[in-house]
């Protein structure tokens, strides 16, 4: 993407940002460094911008003129992971985290590419605004990795900064070629849940069964009943995961215990399949307890909650076709992931549609070798590894032109005939790409 003019306006800083944000990554909640960077940033491009917002979270506000409100996410954590690139820019930084245990932290799962691709790109769009009319906000959110950082921000008013939104855009730098991008709409990433459950039962000596009231074997009753609930509830047709993780009960061979505590993570696409085996959950654990004769009801805790991620059909459609109108044959379809995110947690409660894609991040020779030879999942390493670290070219192009492309689909004034630039080219004038892609029919864009 060296024939893309307004890309060689910021690569220079850019590229430097993305360095010193990588080389000094921050935990969840702790992203002061990062957050002073981007608010200072913004403001150099002219933004109104909102600081502290849910903790760290910065919101970047551009009105120019009349027109659609677009929403644009970047997430800013990084995670306690020892890098291990061997890279010249690479963490060496530990910090102290929430439980004041002194962990290595690093950018393993590359928010630092998404914080250097939305200020790149909002650089790009204050500087093109004849090209567009409307309301551009970029959203930089803390904690994605504790799936609360979203959360948090919506808690302490978002809605009231940004005002009205027509649609929320967010990508994730994947580990598959750098300058690919793939799109999926309806489910792209699972609802996850976390649940801590106390059962209680009646200690006794264990010679005396029958004076006690076994928590163990009321935990195991409970851990093989919840193993129906996907296999025997859930529609074949439905994905779903649920697993006990952990069972902690008792002390000692001849001691039967008075409580045991399970805890399980549960995987889902859907709404409706998530409240379902939540409700089975809820059900059996209660059913078992009266079944065992548990003198107390049990108690349930749940954590490290996470959304669905669900792309909005018509708005994939919509940037899909920009993609392709800018991209050609760089876009490509996305799997269904198993991981989880928070993001949608911001398009729900402003009631907005939301789509989320991803960019690659590997360097294409590298990949295509890893490919050729079966061996991507040996090879490649994945977001959360020790040794994931995106190329930065052209890895922050694609992401920067992916984020310009798709806020111009709804803001874009510079209407152009579709079809005008040959399929596989290089996009040749991003920023200024037009809106001309919204004119493609949905019907033609999902294969
Ligand atoms: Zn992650
Ligand atoms: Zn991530």
């Amino acid at each position: 993407m060296d024939t893309v003019p307004a890309l060689d306006t910021i690569r220079g800083w850019q590229e430097e940002l993305y360095r010193h944000l990588h080389q000094h990554p921050e935990l969840s909640h702790q992203e002061h460094d990062t957050a002073a960077t981007v608010a200072e940033r913004l403001r150099s491009f002219g933004y109104d911008v909102h600081e502290g917002v849910g903790g760290t979270g910065v919101v970047g506000v551009l009105q120019n003129g009349d027109g659609p409100s677009v929403l644009l996410r970047a997430d800013m954590d990084a995670l306690p992971v020892r890098e291990d690139t061997g890279l010249g820019y690479a963490s060496t930084e530990t910090t102290t985290d929430d439980e004041g245990t002194e962990t290595p932290v690093m950018h393993a799962c590359g928010h630092d590419v998404h914080v250097a691709c939305l200020l790149g790109a909002a650089s790009l769009m204050a500087d093109s605004r004849e090209r567009w009319t409307g309301r551009l906000v970029a959203v930089f959110q803390p904690a994605e990795e504790r799936g609360d950082g979203a959360r948090l921000m919506v808690e302490d008013g978002l809605a009231g900064l940004v005002g009205t939104v027509d649609v929320a855009l967010a990508q994730h730098v994947l580990p598959f070629a750098a300058g690919t991008i793939a799109t999926r709409p309806g489910p792209i990433l699972s609802a996850a849940d976390s649940m801590r459950i106390t059962v209680h039962g009646r200690g006794a000596h264990g010679s005396a069964p029958q004076a006690a009231i076994d928590p163990v074997v009321l935990a195991a009753m409970i851990v093989v009943r919840l193993q129906t609930v996907v296999s025997r509830e859930v529609a074949p047709t439905q994905p779903a995961v649920l697993t006990v993780g952990s069972i902690h009960a008792g002390t000692k061979s001849n001691v039967i215990g008075d409580h045991a505590v399970l805890e399980l993570n549960l995987r889902t696409y859907d709404d409706a399949v998530r409240q379902q085996v939540l409700d089975a959950i809820h059900r059996i654990v209660v059913a078992e307890c009266q079944a065992s004769g548990s003198p107390r009801p049990p108690e349930f805790e749940t954590f490290d909650r996470f959304p669905a991620t669900t792309n909005d059909e018509d708005t994939t459609a919509t940037v899909r076709a920009a993609f392709e109108e800018a991209f050609g044959e760089q876009v490509t379809d996305l799997d269904l992931q198993a991981a989880s995110e928070d993001f949608s947690d911001l398009p729900n409660a402003l009631g907005v549609p939301y789509t989320y894609w991803g960019v690659g991040g590997i360097d294409p020779e590298t990949y295509a070798a890893a490919e050729a030879a079966g061996r991507v999942s040996q090879d490649i390493p994945t977001n959360h590894s020790p040794f994931f670290a995106p190329v930065v070219q052209p890895t922050l192009d694609t992401g920067t032109s992916t984020l310009v492309v798709a806020a111009l689909a709804w803001l874009g004034t510079d209407a152009r005939p579709s079809g005008a630039r040959p399929t596989g080219a290089q996009p040749t004038d991003t920023p200024a790409t037009d809106a001309s892609a919204t004119d493609v029919p949905a019907t033609d864009v999902r294969t």
